[in-house]
């Protein structure tokens, strides 16, 4: 039996400082599991991970699968093993999908890995730009390049995280998208799901390692990680 723990390879409120380069490797994160999301070294694109393939939405939301050797500042990973179903059956406006949202988890308090795949009237992703280190995650998220998908399907992949741990890992839901066919997609800011079946595996505990970089050791985080996250990713 494989460990149910969820793995989150460096605390956020690194990448909110501008840290974009650490030493984790996508083969190491394949250890952590086959199902994630996360970004590159510089901030080189969104990455998703599912059902093992590890893939790299770049700029433009075009998909490539990655090589084991890059490197990822932050990433979020597990071995899924859902243990929650749930579905929608008819099309959602983004704020009924937001509602049903915060109405599906047993708990708030918890960490969660959401699989959603199905049919979507509309999905809208980001993509970040490459971006050298120290500048603030608020600021390189200015020239984020947005892709709109219509009558697509696909998956969203993502977690849930509770909103005491906001500089450990984005609070609430954070979903990367993938059509069905694998070839774009991103960052999720919004969608209109007609269709879709949702799988949910609650974690009780969690893994963090925290970066070696010197960066990392000598900083002092004074940075508002709530205020830059909600800036930031939403
Ligand atoms: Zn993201």
């Amino acid at each position: 039996m494989m460990q149910s723990k969820l793995y989150i390879s460096s605390p956020i409120n690194a990448l909110l400082e501008g840290f974009y380069q650490n030493d984790i490797t996508i083969d190491m994160l394949r250890e952590k599991g086959d199902f994630g999301i996360g970004t590159f070294n510089n901030l080189d694109g969104e990455m998703i991970a599912l059902n093992g393939s590890f893939y790299q939405l770049d700029l433009d939301g075009n998909a490539h699968l990655v090589d084991g050797s890059m490197k990822s500042p932050f990433a979020t990973m597990c071995h899924f093993q859902p243990s929650l179903t749930d579905e929608v059956m008819e099309p959602l406006s983004y704020g009924s999908f937001e509602k049903r949202l915060r109405q599906m988890l047993p708990s708030d308090n918890m960490f969660y890995a959401v699989h959603m795949t199905g049919s979507f009237k509309s999905v809208e992703t980001r993509s970040v730009p490459r971006t050298e280190n120290y500048r603030p995650l608020s600021e390189a998220t200015n020239d984020q390049k947005i892709r709109f998908f219509y009558d697509v399907e696909g998956h969203l992949v993502g977690f849930y995280t509770p909103s005491f741990v906001p500089s450990i890992n984005v609070p609430g839901y954070h979903f990367h998208f993938i059509d069905h066919s694998f070839s774009a997609g991103g960052h999720l800011l919004r969608c209109e799901p007609e269709r879709l079946d949702i799988r949910l595996q609650i974690f009780f505990s969690m893994e963090l390692t925290l970066p070696k970089t010197l960066d990392y050791l000598t900083a002092s985080f004074a940075r508002n990680a709530e205020k830059d996250l909600e800036k930031a990713e939403r």
